[in-house]
């Protein structure tokens, strides 16, 4: 809950880049309010284990890692609001950040909403969502236990996924479109050894279909163009992810794909305006570049607002 309408900073997004960016700039006594949409901890609250982040030898999962970030954040004064930003504005120095919750204003916005995963745009993908249809193995893989089950893609969140779901799934086919996976070494070594994990490779799916709730996918072999059906009882689409930048488009620069451009120092030319994390062009997309990100947005938010007094 928001104590005040007015901050210091507002910082959009609660994942590793804006909890970071909120402990940095509450520790250097700026009033810092976070706006989050969905659920503290951002994409990686989806990782069963993150074994990549520094200081954690036995591995952390991405929900405890986040959760522990954010009680670090509000130790120091963080506030937090659960909200969905639906357009940021001018008004002289002031930033109006418009949130379905209401309007607040700070000096500075650092935005850190990262990005929502990736819609295949295939027939019954949208009637199917929440019906089979799954975009987070981690929340819905236990639903499929013993049932055979499809994940597309072949990126390091694909492949992860799949290992998460030969848990549980009787089969889990990996549809991909290309015979390479992008997915680290490591990641594709234990999808190898994993019996329960097979691969259609050059394939793409073409819809989803079943009565109620997804019973199979229609699939194509892409340099073939031979067509076939799986039966899966689930299927779980982990293709990349889209920055939630829509609302931004007439005040600052994006890339083609929508990201925020910055200089190195996070700032966009907007004064007043940052970004930090998967949002902006150029992000390695990893919690440990994220949390750098994050710090290195309020360290510049604190040499700005010294400057502008
Ligand atoms: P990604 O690395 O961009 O991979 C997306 C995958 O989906 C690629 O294999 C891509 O195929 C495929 N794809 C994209 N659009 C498609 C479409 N329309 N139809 C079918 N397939 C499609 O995305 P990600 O795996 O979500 O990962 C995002 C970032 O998070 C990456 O930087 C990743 O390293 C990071 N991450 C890291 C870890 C970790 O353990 N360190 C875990 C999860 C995520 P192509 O290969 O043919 O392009």
């Amino acid at each position: 809950m928001a104590n005040s309408t007015n901050y210091e900073v507002i910082i959009i997004g609660g994942g590793p880049a804006g909890l970071s960016a909120g402990t940095y700039t509450t520790r250097a006594r700026l009033s810092s309010l976070l706006i989050e949409k969905e659920l503290i901890g951002g994409q990686i609250v989806n990782a069963e284990m993150v074994e990549n982040y520094p200081g954690f030898a036995e591995g952390i999962s991405g929900f405890d890692l986040t959760q522990s970030m954010h009680q670090q954040a509000t130790k120091f004064g963080l506030e937090t609001l659960m909200a969905r930003v639906t357009g940021l504005e001018l008004d002289g120095r002031q930033k109006i950040v418009k949130t379905t919750e209401g309007d607040f204003s700070a000096r500075v916005v650092i935005i850190a909403g990262g990005s929502e995963r990736q819609k295949l745009g295939v027939p019954g993908e949208v009637e199917f969502t929440g019906k089979g249809v799954s975009y987070c193995a981690t929340c819905d893989g236990a639903l499929f236990r013993e049932q055979p089950v499809a994940l597309v893609g072949g990126g390091n969140a694909a492949i992860s996924e799949a290992l998460h779901l030969a848990k549980f799934a009787s089969k889990v086919t990996v549809i991909h479109r290309r015979r390479q996976l992008r997915a680290t070494r490591i990641l594709q070594e234990s999808a190898f050894a994993e019996p329960k994990i097979e691969f259609r490779w050059d394939s793409t799916v073409d819809g989803i279909e079943g009565e109620g709730v997804v019973q199979r996918i229609r699939l194509n072999q892409v340099p073939s163009g031979e067509k076939s059906i799986l039966e899966v009882a689930g299927i779980f689409i982990a293709i990349g992810f889209i920055p939630d930048t829509d609302y931004l488009k007439a005040m600052l620069s994006l890339d083609d794909a929508g990201h925020i451009i910055t200089n190195e120092n996070m700032e966009t030319e907007v004064p007043g305006i940052l970004a930090a994390g998967d949002i902006r062009h150029n992000s390695a997309r990893q919690a440990i570049t994220a949390a750098g990100d994050g710090a290195t947005a309020a360290i510049s938010v604190e040499k700005f607002l010294t400057e502008q007094k």
